[in-house]
């Protein structure tokens, strides 16, 4: 990776230096622990650049876990998606790739220990009678009838579980912790149930699962995580984790003095998006968007096909930082990281958007001749380009008016401006239909006012505009995007709602969010391959798709607009 930005103080920064100057550890371990049931977002990109970035700032090491537990949920297309998704970001999680199930065995030695240890039971209630056992936030909930059977008895039952003998749903293993503790997560939480259901990984080989809440901590202990850094939901889970770290421990299966500690932080929030895999599995349902890598979606297989970078995402994570607060992020934040990075390195092209016709009567017909541009105003030794010059020529519709308004400096009837990196022109005339439309602009040039030739500057011009020759032109697709949702805050209540309204997201998504059109552009575009990126000029940088791309025939979505227009 080129030039990681300074590393930004960090409440989890100053933790992990005190407990390096203390010795609690000796480096530094973190873990980005996806479940392989959908693809990445930009969440997750804010959870990477954390794990994996402070893995690198203290050369220490980050495992990329992959936490395979629900064996109905998961796919292998996730998990690839998954590693391609941090690869991209830049990241690298060297020989330490993990699942979840590589670890069944184990954890299932350490449930045993529970049992034998009288920490865990077998419970027999149905699942609905252990949820309304459970009691609520102001009632204790109730001792299930099955809480006291005798370790050898669980024992017996958990190991005819494993071996089959039993429906799902008929039992649970569960955690024997305080059914009146008033955090709900240690009313003895379920640590296994019965799933007859094949794994992605593990085929037929077991048919009870472990939950969420036991397998990662006991994950992180057996990878030596020493920094389990989570988002702030998992806060109130926290005692949970710590017991069952403990109560291994204490069973001799674990190191006691090299157990892993959760931190949490703030997630993501970003405004004009929705940041839950249901969520974005609702959007793909609902057909608003064309699958999980729609440049709109806020995936970052999606985020690719826009022409995002991964440099502008990590300048992003640095910039919004970490903190123990949920907030907001608009997405112009987003936006203009995207945008600093790619006007360093995008290189300029030309594209004409709404083309309308000029000719250049005192150019002869079928005359051709190079102009030349440079390819990055800041870079010169990025070198310049030949562009064709020729009579008719495609500009923009709107710089031309009939009758100028105060302040338009580009092309009237008798107006005078430069054609970027060509010659100026006198408007002298132009044709419009019946309703108005104006169909074909004419001017003439000043011979000796070539850009980049001596005479040049004697003229002075107030206007500049962009231009492509029609016989050269590539005509192709530009796809223009808007903001996925007309609101900041999809489907939350507002000021003023009634208090019966309920919202739903899907109702605020702005209908314009993608337009095609058909654009004149330079003639080398032609050739762009796919995830090629430019700055067409005046209109924002633009990346060649990855997808719908063919040789010769690019299609192109703008990435961003050059400045934060969006209104
Ligand atoms: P979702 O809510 O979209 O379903 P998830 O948290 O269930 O996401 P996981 O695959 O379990 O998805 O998440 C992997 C890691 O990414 C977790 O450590 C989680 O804390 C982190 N993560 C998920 N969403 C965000 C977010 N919005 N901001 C920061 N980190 C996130
Ligand atoms: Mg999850």
């Amino acid at each position: 990776m080129t030039n990681p930005p300074p590393a930004p103080v960090n409440f989890i920064r100053h933790i992990i230096d005190a407990d390096l100057t203390a010795g609690r550890v000796q480096s530094v371990v973190t873990r980005f622990p996806p479940e392989p049931n959908g693809y990445l977002h930009f969440g997750h990109a804010k959870s990477i650049c954390l794990n994996f970035g402070l893995a690198r700032d203290y050369q220490g090491r980050c495992h990329l876990r992959l936490d395979d537990t629900n064996p109905t949920r998961e796919e292998q297309e996730y998990v690839d998606a998954i590693e391609a998704a941090v690869k991209w970001l830049g990241f690298d999680w060297g020989a330490h790739h993990y699942f979840a199930s590589d670890y069944f065995e184990q954890l299932y030695e350490f449930a045993e220990a529970l049992i034998q240890d009288g920490h865990a039971y077998v419970d027999s209630q149905s699942a609905e009678d252990i949820r309304t056992h459970r009691g609520t936030l102001t009632a204790a909930g109730k001792n299930s009838p099955f809480r006291d059977r005798s370790a050898q008895e669980n024992l017996s039952l958990f190991r005819d579980m494993r071996a089959g003998k039993f429906p799902d749903g008929s039992h649970v293993l569960r955690a024997k912790i305080d059914m009146a503790s008033p955090n709900m997560n240690l009313r003895d939480p379920v640590l296994y149930r019965i799933r007859h259901a094949e794994h992605h990984r593990t085929g037929k080989q077991w048919c009870i699962y472990p939950l969420y809440d036991y397998a990662h901590p006991l994950s992180d202990a057996i990878e030596q995580i020493t920094h389990s850094i989570c988002t702030l939901e998992f806060e109130d889970h926290r005692p949970l984790y710590d017991w069952l770290l403990e109560k291994v421990a204490a069973s001799g299966k674990l190191n006691p003095q090299a157990l892993p500690h959760q931190f949490e932080f703030a997630r993501l929030n970003l405004t004009y998006v929705v940041l839950s895999k249901r969520k974005l599995v609702d959007l793909i349902e609902a057909k608003a968007v064309n699958g999980w890598d729609d440049p709109r979606m806020p995936t970052l297989m999606a985020a690719r096909r826009r022409g995002y970078t991964p440099e502008g995402f990590r300048r992003f994570a640095e910039m919004i930082g970490v903190s123990k607060s949920d907030g907001w992020i608009d997405y112009s934040v987003l936006e203009e990281c995207m945008r600093d990075h790619l006007n360093d390195t995008a290189l300029r092209r030309i594209a004409v958007i709404d083309p309308v016709k000029l000719v250049l009567e005192n150019v002869p017909e079928g005359h051709e001749e190079e102009c030349f541009a440079p390819n990055h105003p800041q870079q010169p030794d990025l070198g310049k380009r030949a562009i064709p010059f020729s009579r008719e020529l495609w500009i923009e519709r709107d710089d031309f008016q009939e009758t100028p308004v105060k302040g338009f400096f580009r092309l009237s009837p008798g107006a005078q401006v430069r054609l970027r990196y060509a010659y100026v022109i006198e408007c002298t005339g132009f044709e419009k239909t019946a309703d108005g439309e104006v169909t074909e602009i004419r001017a003439k040039i000043f011979p000796d006012s070539k850009s980049g030739t001596p005479g040049a500057d004697q003229y002075k011009v107030k206007g500049n505009i962009h231009w492509v020759s029609k016989a050269h032109a590539y005509i192709g697709p530009l796809r223009m995007f808007d903001r996925l949702f007309a609101h900041p805050t999809p489907g939350a209540r507002r000021e003023g709602d009634a208090p019966e309204l309920e919202r739903n997201f899907l109702d605020d998504l702005n209908p314009n969010s993608l337009t095609e059109i058909q654009a004149a552009m330079e003639p080398s575009l032609k050739d762009a391959k796919p995830e090629d990126r430019f700055q067409f000029e005046r209109h924002g940088y633009f990346v060649a798709d990855l997808k719908d791309s063919s040789a010769g025939a690019p299609v192109f979505n703008r990435t961003v607009t050059l400045k934060d227009s969006w209104k």
